[in-house]
């Protein structure tokens, strides 16, 4: 087990020096040890206290895309971000009288803060089923961030701690979008920055919208106006607490539907997009669509469930492409057989929903035919957050091969000999149909194992 977090990052990092580590195994070893501090410091335990400081997700419908932009309201993007405290008051001030009188002052209907990457798929978890919130719905993943500006409709960015595409800045110059940052992990050149910190939530709250009313006033003559109409319907919401809750309580329905072959396991499609797995979203909508005509019950987050949301996959129209097992599950259940678990730090919701069916089956992880998927990882992050799934007993299949296959002796550890020691291995495969059937494998041997 790992030490503390800055411990173990700073001895990673000192191994890598010129004249330190040469044992390649020690090296990835470490890097098991990083896993497991990402899993649970800044997955897992970042879910439980952000349930606990802004609410547990509620199951929802919702609209997403690109046509949940209005213009006629005083538009704010918010771009990366898993630290809401901050983020979370700018909302709920942009839904409040007070600002709402302020934004229809300068000749708005009021406030509408829309989503791109994660934080805006937190906030749908939360905010989708509340239908006073100032919350727009979520438009795309970090891709779509500069088609986003490039709208016009947008008065305002705020970022905060993660992934804030580079190369919005010239965007934001040439559309005249105000950028704000609340963290400088993710700082960007142009941006005014006010630096995290929870007890100024309220009075940077106030800035934001303020600027975004400036921006407004000063924008709106200027810029060309040019929304595409797509809207696609949700659902949203899905994460241990509310799934259980749908299912009575327990996880036993679920077990039941599996044990009975209805449906034939579980798949976490997780983590980034990337251009390079086939291009945007490609491999990873391939792999779903593939998985779920199988009778695989997809769990997405991430990027990567941004482009199953854009596409349709997220709504109850894709029961459809479902199997015959798990389509008639999703049309008794009125679910999706991909469900939405919002943004990439929800991996840690799917291992907390793996780890609570092994603990009611009584066996170890890598005994439950669940199997996960960073299809288009891209951020160092999700190599991180994958690993965490493999240290935990989870099979975890790549669509692009991570920058270490140069070596045999790693590539062997990562794709075979991992599974002696934590019982799962990284699958690679550039084909999606082929990664489908790398991830039913491992499905159909762990059903053979439990003997169901
Ligand atoms: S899924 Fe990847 S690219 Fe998207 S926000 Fe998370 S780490 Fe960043």
């Amino acid at each position: 087990m790992p030490g503390g977090i800055n411990e173990e990052i700073i001895a990673a990092l000192t191994k890598t020096s010129t004249n330190l580590n040469s044992d390649p195994i020690d090296m990835a070893l470490h890097c098991l040890r990083l896993g497991i501090i990402t899993g649970i410091y800044g997955l897992e335990l970042t879910c439980i206290m952000q349930d606990i400081l802004l609410g547990t997700p509620k199951i929802a419908e919702t609209y997403a895309n690109f046509g949940v932009i209005d213009r006629d309201y005083i538009n704010l993007a918010t771009i990366g971000g898993h630290q809401q405290v901050v983020s979370n008051r700018i909302m709920e001030l942009a839904g409040s009288k007070e600002w709402i009188m302020k934004a229809q002052e300068a000749g708005a209907k009021g406030f509408k803060i829309y989503g791109v990457t994660c934080v805006g798929q937190d906030y749908e978890m939360r905010c989708a089923c509340d239908k006073n919130s100032a919350f727009g719905g979520y438009v795309g993943n970090n891709f779509t961030s500069e088609y986003v500006l490039g709208t016009g409709a947008i008065d305002l960015v705020f970022s905060e701690f993660n992934c804030t595409l580079p190369g919005i800045e010239p965007i934001c110059q040439e559309y005249l979008v105000k950028q704000i940052c609340l963290d400088d992990a993710g700082k960007k050149v142009g941006a005014d920055l006010y630096q995290f910190k929870p007890e100024k939530a309220d009075e940077y709250a106030s800035i934001v919208l303020e600027e975004a009313i400036k921006s407004y006033k000063n924008r709106r003559e200027k810029v060309k106006i040019d929304i595409p109409a797509e809207k696609t319907p949700a659902l949203t919401g899905f994460c241990e607490d509310s799934i259980k809750a749908a299912l009575g309580g327990s996880w036993r329905p679920l077990i039941d539907l599996i044990v009975k072959g209805d449906i034939k396991g579980v798949a976490g499609v997780v983590g980034c997009s990337n251009m390079a797995a086939k291009g945007h979203g490609v491999y990873g909508v391939e792999l779903t669509k593939e998985l779920i005509k199988r009778d695989i019950l997809v769990l997405g987050c991430g990027c990567v469930g941004g482009d199953l949301e854009n596409v349709g996959l997220y709504g109850l129209e894709s029961i459809e492409l479902a199997g015959p097992m798990l389509k008639e599950v999703c049309r008794k259940l009125n679910i999706p057989p991909v469900l939405n678990v919002g943004p990439c730090l929800s991996i840690g919701r799917i291992h907390i929903i793996a780890e609570e069916i092994a603990e009611e089956l009584n066996v170890d992880i890598p005994k439950i035919p669940i199997v996960a998927s960073a299809p288009q990882w891209l951020e160092e992050q999700a190599l991180a957050d994958g690993t965490f799934g493999v240290v935990l007993g989870l099979d975890l299949l790549l669509g692009t091969p991570p920058f270490v296959t140069g070596s045999k002796l790693i590539a062997e550890l990562l794709t075979a000999k991992l599974k002696d020691m934590t019982g799962a291995r990284f699958m690679i495969e550039a084909d999606p149909i082929l990664g489908a059937d790398a991830m039913e494998n491992t499905i159909m041997e762990r059903r053979k194992v439990l003997g169901i």
